[in-house]
């Protein structure tokens, strides 16, 4: 019954992206349109041409974007599950963002020793929190803080988890801005494929019923807090590989999951 339940709230979420994309892509097709035609019209104007070809440039971007973000919601099926270390991950992740996500915005990390590897496909993660930098940027125009926590957490079998989690080892991994934050009227459907508050062009909505799916389809989970003025957490579950640690020593059998 769950397994139907998941199933019919995934048609849903394919059917609202079928509309959602027949609407972007209109735009972009007819920005291209548009700027073609005008070029096609007076072929004299240096200048002219070449700002209308930039326009067109520009939009041609953002269907790439929308395709690529389609297609990586439409290949959650496909997804190449292996060990990744969070720690290096992340730590490799916050110094190409430090370079990338423009001036005032710093990113740190913070991972404890010894947390056991996630399973995961590695670049679909990789993605997925690209995806979350770049909303925690978008919250912070002033500049701010990004911050990558890691740590391992246990699930137990005796009382059911809020968020459904299976009993069992898990990392969570949980992403967090001192940007502008959320209402709860926006909280309540930033997971919804196709919601965005971003301005025509900036936004695809499908940035967190993304990183949502990758949560679920992995076995793990994703929870989203905001406050309003207090920024933003976005932490996904993702299991732990049940791989033994290069390093015994540093996990200690006390902080195990219990094996059921
Ligand atoms: P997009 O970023 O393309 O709008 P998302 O699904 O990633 O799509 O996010 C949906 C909406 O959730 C955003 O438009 C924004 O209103 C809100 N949101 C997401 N992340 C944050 C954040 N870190 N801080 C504030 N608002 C956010």
């Amino acid at each position: 019954a769950q397994r139907r339940a998941a199933h019919a709230e995934r048609m849903q979420a394919l059917g609202q992206l079928a509309g959602g994309i027949a609407h972007d892509f209109n735009n972009v097709l007819q920005a291209v349109q548009g700027g073609a035609s005008l070029i096609e019209r007076r072929p004299d104007d240096p200048d002219g041409v070449r700002r209308l070809a930039r326009m067109v440039l520009e939009a041609t971007g953002r269907g790439v974007t929308v395709t690529r973000r389609l297609l990586s919601f439409a290949r959650r099926d496909e997804l190449r599950a292996e060990p990744v270390e969070a720690g290096a991950l992340l730590a490799g992740l916050c110094e190409v963002l430090t370079h990338t996500l423009g001036d005032g915005v710093r990113c740190s990390t913070e991972a404890p020793p010894g947390l056991p590897a996630l399973l995961a496909d590695k670049g679909q993660l990789e993605t997925v929190l690209v995806n979350l930098a770049t909303n925690a940027r978008d919250a912070m125009p002033e500049g701010g803080t990004l911050r990558f926590v890691a740590a391992a957490e246990t699930v137990t079998p005796d009382a059911p988890h809020p968020l459904g989690l299976a009993p069992g080892g898990y990392v969570r991994v949980a992403v967090s801005d001192t940007g502008t934050g959320m209402d709860a009227a926006t909280l309540a459907r930033v997971s919804e494929p196709f919601f965005t508050t971003k301005p025509e062009g900036r936004g695809t909505g499908l940035g967190l019923s993304m990183a949502r799916g990758f949560a679920e389809q992995s076995g793990g989970a994703m929870a989203v807090e905001s406050a309003p003025g207090h920024g933003t957490t976005v932490t996904l579950w993702l299991p732990e590989a049940d791989i033994p640690s290069p390093m015994p020593a540093a996990r200690p059998e006390a902080v195990r999951p219990a094996q059921a």
